[in-house]
C-alpha cells in the first residue's frame, strides 16, 4: 500500500444539532449571502450582522425570515450562538470575530482564512433528513463542488421524503418484524422497492399504503420488472434512472446488443441472464424470456430488462407488457437513446430540417419484401428522413423498391456501424449504391442507415464512401 491511501483525516465530519438555535453571520456583501443561503438549508435561527447590508443581502433576509441586524458588529451579538460565520471581508474584524467566538467558546468559521477556522463548511446535498456533506479541507473547493453535483443526480429528489415516511415507520418495523433478516429485507423493499418508486412520481399516500402492505408481508413483495432503454451502447449514454434502477436490481436480464460493460454498472451481486438475440444465434425465445420475467417477478426479485436503444422501438416491449400485464406483476418501462438517434449524432445529421425533410420514419425495411409498397415508402418520397433498424440484410431490396417508387437514386444515405460508440463507422454514398452493404462482411457491428435529402447536410468528413469502400473491397 502507497503512503497516498493512509493519509488521516485532519477535520472530521459531523452533524451539529441547530434546529431552534441561533447561527450568526457577521458581514454585508456576497460573502456573507453565500453562507446565509447555505446555512438556510437548516432550520437554525440565522443573525445577520451587517453594518451596511448590500440589497440583496437584505432581500435574502426579509425573504426567508432571518434576523438582520444593521449594526457595527460587537461581542454581545454572537453570545449563545451555536456557530459563528465571519465573512466581512475584512481580515482584522474577521480575526476579531473569531478571536471572540473563542472566548465564548463557539465553534467558528471565517470566509477564506483556514487557518483560523476551527471548521470547514461542506459542499452539500440536501434530501432533509438526509444530508451528504463533501468536504475537502480547503484542498478543492470546484471538486467538492464536482462531486456535489455527481451525487445530487444520482439520489432521486424523493429520498427525503422517503426517509421522513421511513422515520414513521421505524417503531412499527421494530415491533413487528424480528431483527436480523427480516427487517433487512423490509427496509431494502422500503427504499427501492413500491414505496420507494411511488414517492418518486409524488404519491405519497400511495407510498404509505406500499409501506403498510410491505410491513404486513414481513418485507417480501410481488416484484417489479423495469424495461429499460440501455442506449446505443456507450455508458455515458445511459439516463441516469435507468443506472439508478441498473445498481438496484437484484437480476439483469440482458440483451446480446447490449455490451457488457454497460450490464457491469449493476450491482456486484446481481444475477446477469443473457437473453441472447442476435441474428442466427437465439439463445432464448421471446416466448420463454417472457416466461423468465413473470417467474422472476413472482419470486419477488427486482428486475431489469436491459434492452438496446429504447425498449419500445423494435425492441418486442410489447409482448413482454402483455404477459406481465396477464400475470399481474407490476412494471415500468425508461426510455434510452434509440440507435437513429445515436447514428445522427455522430453524423451531425439533422434528422429534421428547415425545408427539407419535416418527418421522420424508423421501419426495419423487412416489411418491403411483400407485394404492396408500404406507407413509408411514400414518405420517404414525399421527403421524410428515413431511418432503418435491421436493415443490411434487406439493403438491395430498400434501395430497389425506393427507386421504384419514385425516390431519385441520388438520394444521399448514411450508415453507421456501432452508432454511438468509440469504434463507430461512418459510410456515406446514394442511394442507387446501397445495396453494396449487403455483401460486406466487414461490418460485424449493429448497422443503421439513414435515407433522404436530409442526409446531404449531414458532416460527411469522416465518412467512406460507399462506392470506393466497396471497388477497395473488390480489388
Ligand atoms: N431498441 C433498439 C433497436 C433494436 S433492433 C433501439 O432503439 O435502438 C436492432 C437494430 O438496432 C440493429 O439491427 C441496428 O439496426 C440498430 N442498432 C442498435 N444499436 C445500434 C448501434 N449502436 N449502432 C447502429 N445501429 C444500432
Amino acid at each position: 500500500m502507497s503512503d497516498v491511501s493512509k493519509r488521516k483525516l485532519d477535520a472530521f465530519p459531523v452533524f451539529l444539532k441547530v434546529a431552534g438555535r441561533v447561527v450568526a453571520i457577521v458581514g454585508s456583501g456576497d460573502e456573507a449571502l453565500a453562507k446565509a443561503r447555505l446555512l438556510g438549508e437548516s432550520s437554525a435561527r440565522l443573525r445577520l450582522i451587517a453594518e451596511a447590508p448590500e440589497h440583496e443581502l437584505r432581500q435574502w433576509a426579509r425573504d426567508n425570515g432571518a434576523e438582520l441586524l444593521e449594526t457595527s458588529y460587537a461581542p454581545h451579538l454572537i453570545e449563545g450562538a451555536a456557530m459563528v460565520f465571519a465573512a466581512t471581508g475584512e481580515q482584522a474584524l474577521d480575526c476579531r470575530v473569531i478571536a471572540d467566538a473563542r472566548n465564548l467558546k463557539i465553534p467558528s468559521n471565517a470566509v477564506d482564512r483556514p487557518d483560523i477556522c476551527d471548521f470547514y463548511t461542506p459542499a452539500l446535498v440536501n434530501r432533509a433528513p438526509v444530508a451528504i456533506a463533501i468536504g475537502t479541507e480547503g484542498a478543492g473547493p470546484v471538486l467538492a463542488q464536482m462531486i456535489r453535483a455527481r451525487i445530487d443526480r444520482m439520489l432521486a429528489p424523493s429520498l427525503g421524503a422517503l426517509a421522513a415516511l421511513a422515520n414513521s415507520y421505524r417503531t412499527a418495523a421494530e415491533k413487528l418484524l424480528p431483527k436480523g433478516s427480516a427487517r433487512r429485507r423490509f427496509w431494502r423493499e422500503f427504499f427501492a422497492g413500491a414505496p420507494a418508486r411511488a414517492m418518486e412520481v409524488g404519491h405519497i399516500s400511495e407510498a404509505r399504503r406500499a409501506a403498510t402492505r410491505l410491513l404486513r408481508n414481513e418485507g417480501r413483495t410481488a416484484g417489479h420488472v423495469a424495461l429499460v432503454g440501455a442506449g446505443p451502447g456507450a455508458e455515458d449514454l445511459l439516463t441516469l434512472r435507468a443506472h439508478r434502477l441498473l445498481m438496484e436490481a437484484d437480476v439483469i436480464v440482458h440483451d446480446a446488443l447490449v455490451p457488457d460493460a454497460v450490464v457491469a454498472m449493476g450491482r456486484r451481486d446481481a444475477e446477469r441472464i443473457p437473453a441472447g438475440k442476435r441474428k442466427g444465434a437465439h439463445s432464448m425465445t421471446q416466448d420463454e424470456i417472457n416466461r423468465l420475467l413473470v417467474s422472476l417477478g413472482r419470486e419477488g426479485r427486482r428486475v431489469v430488462r436491459l434492452k438496446s436503444g429504447d425498449p419500445l422501438v423494435f425492441g418486442r416491449a410489447g409482448e413482454e407488457m402483455a404477459a406481465l400485464r396477464e400475470a399481474g406483476i407490476s412494471y415500468e418501462i425508461v426510455p434510452g437513446v434509440t440507435a437513429a438517434f445515436a447514428a445522427a449524432a455522430d453524423l451531425e445529421l439533422p434528422l429534421t430540417l428547415r425545408g427539407v425533410a419535416s418527418s421522420l420514419v424508423f421501419t426495419t425495411g423487412h416489411d418491403l419484401r411483400g407485394g404492396t409498397l408500404p406507407d413509408w415508402a411514400r414518405l420517404a418520397v414525399g421527403g421524410a428522413t428515413v431511418a432503418v433498424y435491421m436493415g443490411r440484410s434487406v439493403a438491395a431490396e430498400i434501395s430497389a423498391r425506393l427507386m421504384e417508387a419514385g425516390l431519385s437514386p441520388q438520394t444521399p444515405v448514411a450508415l453507421v456501424e456501432n452508432a454511438g460508440m468509440a469504434n463507430r463507422r461512418l459510410l456515406a454514398g446514394a442511394l442507387s449504391e446501397l445495396a453494396r452493404v449487403e455483401s460486406r462482411d466487414d461490418l460485424t457491428g449493429p448497422v443503421l442507415t439513414l435515407i433522404g435529402d436530409a442526409v446531404a447536410a449531414a458532416n460527411l468528413e469522416n465518412a467512406e464512401p460507399l462506392a470506393t469502400a466497396l471497388a477497395a473491397q473488390a480489388a
